[in-house]
């Protein structure tokens, strides 16, 4: 059984994040891209692998002109026979060295930051007139939708809140996607960045309301 932990697997280290995930122990192999919630610069993703001898029995090639290279020693692991790629570099070494200088309290203190941001996002919008959570947040991922009294359809509102993440990323203050979810268009804000403080949440959210009032103003479908 595989586990994709590309965006959420790191979570683990925290107290949260271990209840959160229990049994992902329990996995055969797990994906983890540390190029997300470590917080590493692209590219480094990996896999956890329980059993070494499925990915040598997957990938391995052993062309004639690579004989020499065959280590013949089940210890020994030979990058070459686990994944698709031959010449590769030392993408694990930037890992190693910012667990090492940092410390993995300073990685747990991080996620545990973005979590709690994503939970004071939602607790902020909540309070916000004229938007709704649609799902709260989890693994420092929340969604949510601009939803102003008197608009008239579901179109409506989906394309005003497409709109506004459009706006939103072309002024530049904050970074935002969309998605659709049953039907609603909503914007997906995930925020794991491990230097932005709670006022400037509160400020980018604030904005971001103030800037979806001008466009609703403006909107040509009001009822
Ligand atoms: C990011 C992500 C991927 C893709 O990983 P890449 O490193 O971009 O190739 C796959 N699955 C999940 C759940 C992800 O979040």
């Amino acid at each position: 059984m595989h586990a994709d932990g590309a965006y959420g697997a790191p979570v683990a280290l925290t107290d949260k994040g271990r209840e959160l995930l229990r049994g992902i122990e329990r996995v055969d192999s797990l994906t983890m891209d540390p190029h997300k919630w470590l917080f590493q610069p692209y590219d480094v993703g990996c896999v956890l692998i329980r059993n070494r001898r499925h990915l040598r029995e997957t990938f391995s090639m052993a062309p004639e002109y690579l004989q020499d290279i065959d280590l013949g020693n089940e210890q020994q692991i030979n990058f070459g026979e686990c994944g698709i790629e031959l010449s590769r570099r030392f993408r694990a070494l930037k890992v190693w060295l910012s667990l090492k200088a940092f410390g993995a309290e300073s990685f747990r203190q991080a996620i545990d930051h973005g979590i709690m941001l994503a939970e004071q996002a939602e607790a902020f919008m909540r309070q916000t007139e004229d938007w709704e959570v649609v799902t709260p947040a989890q693994l420092g991922v929340l969604t949510i939708r601009y939803l102003p009294k008197g608009m008239a359809t579901l179109d409506t509102i989906n394309e005003l809140n497409k709109q506004l993440a459009e706006e939103v990323v072309h002024r530049g203050f904050a970074m935002v996607s969309t998605t659709t979810l049953k039907g609603k268009v909503v914007m997906r804000l995930c925020t794991i960045h491990p230097g932005t403080t709670t006022e400037e949440l509160h400020q980018i959210l604030a904005r971001i309301s103030g800037l979806a009032a001008e466009l609703g103003a403006s909107c040509t479908h009001p009822i």
